[in-house]
C-alpha cells in the first residue's frame, strides 16, 4: 500500500538545483527510505516485515548499521536501477548536497519496497547477496 510522506526541500550541490525529496524525519524507527539512482524513484520500507527480518536475522552480529544498506541492495529494482538508500539530485544524479530535510514542500504516494526477487532466494544463496552487499569476497 503506498503511503503519504512529507517532503522536503534539498538543494543539489552539484548542479545547484533545487527538488524536493520525501523524507520520514527523525521519528522513523524501524523504517527507512531507498531511492533509484536517478533519484526519480522512491520506496518505503520497514524492518519488521517478513523478509527484512529474515536479512537482519542473516545478517546476526554483523555491523547492524550495514542493515538498510543491505536491504536496498535486495530490493527489486525499479525502471531497471537498484535502489540505494543514499539520496540523490534528480537532475544531475549526483549525491553530493548542500541542503536537505529542509522547508516542508508538500507530500508524495510513496510505495513499499518489494522484494520478491530476493525473497525467493535460499538462505544459502541469500546469505550470499548479503555477504557482497557487505564488500565481503564470496568463493563463486
Ligand atoms: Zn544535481
Amino acid at each position: 500500500m503506498n503511503r503519504e510522506i512529507s517532503t522536503f526541500q534539498a538543494k543539489c550541490h552539484q548542479c545547484s538545483a533545487s527538488f524536493s525529496h520525501p523524507s520520514l524525519g527523525d521519528f522513523s524507527y524501524g523504517e527507512n527510505l531507498f531511492f533509484t539512482g536517478d533519484g526519480k524513484h522512491s520506496v518505503y520500507a520497514n524492518a519488521f516485515d517478513e523478509f527484512p527480518k529474515k536479512v537482519r536475522q542473516l545478517l546476526g552480529d554483523e555491523d547492524p548499521s550495514q542493515f538498510w544498506n543491505v536491504l536496498a541492495s535486495l530490493a527489486d529494482p525499479i525502471s531497471e536501477q537498484p535502489l540505494i538508500q543514499k539520496l540523490v539530485c534528480p537532475h544531475c544524479g549526483s549525491t553530493s548536497l548542500e541542503s536537505w530535510n529542509g522547508n516542508r514542500v508538500g507530500s508524495l504516494s510513496v510505495p513499499p519496497a518489494s522484494f520478491q526477487g530476493s525473497s525467493q532466494l535460499n538462505d544459502n544463496d541469500l546469505s550470499r547477496r548479503i555477504q557482497k552487499a557487505l564488500g565481503n569476497d564470496v568463493p563463486a
